[in-house]
């Protein structure tokens, strides 16, 4: 049955729209702090909420939750749009917590005269201890009955900056006793006299996560606010919120959680990609070791391999941490369908077809994608000097290995059957060349009996003299161990791969001379790569997206 196959969050929708809810009134929203770079986790975040805004035909905001002037930034504001773009969701509304700060402070100063609010003028350090543990209630605060009028005065020079930063906040004003935690007269602003990425020194005083998030979601008129799991304590203070704000006409959002995904062989979480950069150890956000979305897309992931990922991953109530392999699966299982076939030399070895005329040269034709007959075809360079890979030759080998070696043959990649006759070593005995002959009937497509003639291996070349040289990052795992951040006692920096990135000189079909900025390639028998920002026509430069499991198939 269909209903089977819902998850827990779908169910919750499918209950409210019973019981609760119209159609019309489902709204969602993405609410990320824009104080770093979207990353893999939030991925699962976006893939959900604009997801069901799809199931459901019904609109999704994107919500910055920008309370904290001191580590936002409009560079982050402007990186999330862009990367959602590029997912390839569209947003309802591009929507600020910033905005409504006049809204929170109207509701802060109702609520003063309700009594259900008050100015503390502890300090921080007071305020923690008098908060109890869970097992021991918490102290009222000294200043818990101060009056409306005295609230209201120091509220007020709090808000026009009269207040230092660190004297008074504003508390709500719950229970000391409460069972849970959160309950026991919550902050809801402090004063800080930093500018504000979009409001700029207007405010003095900024509003609290859970002050600020929920009524954001009631203003918007949120049906479903899905948070990760960290927030369930927060969702009595949620409803809390709520019930001193809500108007009788409108709808209550529902505050619902979800587990947060991991990644194996990374962190997520945008505090602990920060301290990657500021100890150096990467340069930038979109580094393409980064887990980040604008690093996946450097490093030539597709948009939908992304959201696939998301999505074969699923929604759940327990903390997982999935392996980066099965994202690298969904990446080349969707490059597998879109990546044009080219050859790249990485580590050559010159072959020399002595039966082939010296100045000859062909243009043979390379099918660009045997999964895609749309795609076409592109031509490619032969001639009697060519690169192939080191490993691909050995004098002597076994049965097993279907490259080349003395007196058998190989197919090269769209082009001839050669056989290997010798080779020339240098005083240290390395092979330096190897000396072949081909068929000359054996072309590929050529239709003749040779060009059908069946032999065990093909590899892949490029011309020496039409190659083109490019600059190529190989990257690997950025941590040796699945879960850098398990041991509490160790510094996850510790478990880095030293060995992350590698960078080498590849000799590249000529094709790929005119190869364009975050353009996807598979390069055939060795894996796919993109074309880097920073490549240009005299220096390109790509980097590895992902290497293929198996050679090519037939
Ligand atoms: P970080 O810890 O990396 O700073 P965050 O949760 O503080 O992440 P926000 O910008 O607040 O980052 O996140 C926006 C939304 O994305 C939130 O609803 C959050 O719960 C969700 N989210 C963040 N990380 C994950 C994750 N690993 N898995 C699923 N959802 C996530
Ligand atoms: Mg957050
Ligand atoms: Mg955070």
């Amino acid at each position: 049955t269909p209903q089977k196959s819902l998850n827990f969050i779908e169910q919750i929708i499918e209950e409210d729209l019973k019981n609760n809810y119209s159609k019309e009134q489902l709204q969602f929203r993405f609410p990320p702090e824009p104080n770093g770079y979207l990353h893999i986790g939030h991925a699962s975040s976006i893939s959900l909420n604009f997801g069901l805004g799809l199931k459901y035909n019904a609109p999704v905001n994107l919500r910055f939750d920008d309370t904290n002037p001191t580590k936002e930034e409009s560079e982050f504001v402007e990186a999330i749009k862009s990367d959602v773009e590029w997912l390839g969701f569209k947003w309802a509304k591009e929507c600020y917590a910033s905005d409504y700060f006049q809204q929170l402070y109207d509701w802060a100063v109702e609520m003063i005269k309700n009594g259900d609010a008050y100015v503390d003028s502890q300090s921080s350090e007071a305020i923690a201890e008098q908060k109890g543990t869970p097992t021991q209630k918490g102290t009222n605060s000294p200043y818990r009955d101060r009056s409306v009028e005295e609230n209201l005065k120091l509220f007020e020079a709090m808000k026009n900056g009269e207040t230092p930063e660190g004297k008074d906040v504003l508390r709500a004003k719950i229970s000391m006793g409460a069972k849970n935690m959160l309950m026991r007269d919550p902050v809801m602003y402090r004063c800080l006299h930093q500018s504000h990425h979009r409001t700029g020194s207007d405010w003095k005083i900024y509003p609290m996560y859970d002050w600020a998030h929920g009524q954001s979601d009631y203003i918007e008129q949120v049906s479903h606010s899905f948070c990760t799991l960290e927030f369930l304590p927060h969702r009595e203070l949620y409803n809390w919120f709520a019930k001193k704000v809500k108007e009788a006409d409108k709808l209550k959002p529902k505050q619902r959680e979800f587990a947060r995904r991991n990644l194996s062989h990374t962190v997520v979480s945008k505090r602990k990609l920060l301290k990657l950069m500021e100890k150096g150890i990467l340069e930038s956000w979109d580094d393409p070791r980064m887990p980040t979305i604008s690093g996946m897309r450097r490093r030539g992931y597709t948009p939908e391999s992304i959201v696939n990922f998301a999505e074969s991953i699923g929604i759940g109530k327990r903390e997982n941490t999935v392996n980066f392999s099965h994202l690298e699966f969904c990446v080349r299982e969707d490059l597998n369908k879109k990546a044009p076939r080219v050859m790249g030399v990485l580590d050559p070895l010159k072959v020399v077809i002595t039966n082939y005329p010296e100045d000859k040269i062909e243009m043979l034709d390379a099918e660009n994608n045997p999964e895609d007959q749309s795609a076409g075809s592109h031509k490619v360079p032969f001639s009697r000097e060519i690169y192939i890979e080191k490993e691909d030759f050995r004098e002597e080998a076994n049965r097993k290995f279907f490259r080349l070696k003395l007196g058998k043959e190989v197919r090269l990649k769209n082009a001839y059957i050669i056989k290997a006759e010798s080779c020339v070593k240098d005083d240290d005995g390395n092979i330096t060349e190897v000396h072949c002959t081909y068929d000359e009937n054996s072309r590929s497509g050529s239709g003749t009996e040779a060009s059908k003639r069946k032999v065990k291996g093909t590899l892949h070349w490029v011309s020496i003299q039409h190659a083109v040289t490019a600059k190529i990052n190989i990257y690997d795992r950025l941590f040796m161990v699945e879960n850098p951040t398990q041991d509490k006692e160790v510094d996850f920096l510790e478990h880095i791969n030293p060995n992350s990135h590698q960078i080498i000189t590849g000799y590249l079909e000529p094709y790929l001379a005119n190869a364009k900025v975050q353009e996807r390639y598979q390069f055939q028998r060795i894996g796919y790569f993109c074309v880097d920002k920073t490549s240009t026509s005299e220096q390109l430069v790509f980097n590895k997206t992902v290497g293929l499991r198996d050679s090519w198939k037939g």
